[in-house]
């Protein structure tokens, strides 16, 4: 298969640092730090029925991490949405999956100071994706605790969506070589922080649980504990070590690749009875109704 083979089939429409292109062709500069330092910082959207899933919450996430890697950009939030909209728009999607990233750039030519670079927009729009396909999401994920740690939020601020994802992948193949899906990776005090491209959540005798600390905080997990809060739930924002995974009624992941994903398999063990449990249930189905809140929820053909 040739490279323009393998791009084929890959739909949607990018913006590139200035020019919207077919996904497919859309290109950086080999030399942009974004790539050889993973330099970088970026969100990632949904749209669904034609309508961004928490547009402004993503913006207002997106500009702190670019603060935090002192990056900026010479676009208004807004203007950054109005583009988000437009590759929406222009890819003729309805469902989408939607990336928006900040690239430190290239250096001047005998300079590695970052300061020095441009700050590069790249974003892009294709069809709505979920991390686990329709089989998985059936029957629930079969997750493994990984032995390799997540990096350190004392090392990199997890706080700030990055690319820094080989602890995750290599969590990845730990699951593969255990016949499960998923991975959880440890923090080196025992607790647990996420997964590769989620949160997790764990339910015990109706209180759910999800780790305060050394992850991304996910704006399905924000989601979900309101949604928790409507229903009079208790929702734990707090260290949770592994041995209490081990223990759980319920366990289910959080993303805006997908939503809310339950988690049937652990560590060897069916979760509850082995398939996706009440409160879990319920929670994937008021995240999915939270989809017609028009408070939430941002039509990409609004003017802008
Ligand atoms: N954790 C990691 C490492 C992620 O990459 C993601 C999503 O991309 C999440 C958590 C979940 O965040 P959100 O709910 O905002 O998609």
């Amino acid at each position: 298969m040739t490279p323009e083979e393998e791009l084929a089939p890959i739909k949607g429409v990018a913006y590139m640092d200035g020019r919207f292109v077919p996904l497919a062709e859309a290109a950086i500069p080999v030399v942009d730090r974004g790539f050889v330092r993973s330099d970088v910082t970026y969100d990632a959207l949904h749209a669904w029925k034609g309508r961004i899933f928490r547009l402004d919450d993503h913006i207002s996430r997106f500009e702190a991490s670019m603060r935090g890697l002192h990056m900026s950009l010479p676009h208004s939030g807004a203007e950054i949405a109005g583009i988000l909209k437009d590759c929406v728009r222009r890819a003729g999607l309805r469902d989408a999956f939607i990336m928006v990233v900040c690239s430190r750039g290239v250096p001047p030519p005998g300079t590695r100071d970052p300061r020095l670079c441009r700050n590069r927009l790249y974003a892009w729009a294709q069809p709505f994706m979920n991390i686990a396909e329709p089989r998985q999401q059936a029957e629930g994920f079969r997750m493994i605790l990984a032995k390799t740690q997540r990096i350190p939020s004392e090392s990199l601020d997890q706080r700030i969506k990055n690319f820094h994802w080989l602890d995750l992948t290599m969590g990845l193949f730990e699951a593969y070589e255990r016949d499960a899906t998923v991975a959880i990776l440890p923090a080196a005090d025992g607790t647990i922080t996420e997964g590769p491209g989620f949160n997790i959540f764990i339910v015990k005798d109706g209180v759910l649980a999800t780790p305060a600390h050394g992850m991304f905080e996910g704006i399905t997990r924000r989601t979900v504990t309101e949604i928790a809060a409507d229903l009079q739930l208790r929702c734990e924002i707090r260290p949770v070590r592994a041995e209490e995974v081990l223990a759980a009624d319920e366990i289910f992941t959080s993303t805006t690749a997908g939503g809310i994903n339950s988690v049937t398999w652990y560590e060897g063990h069916a979760v509850g009875d082995g398939r996706a449990g009440p409160i879990t249930r319920r929670i994937h189905d008021l995240y999915w109704q939270r989809h017609d809140d028009p408070a939430l929820n941002t039509p990409v053909d609004d003017a802008h």
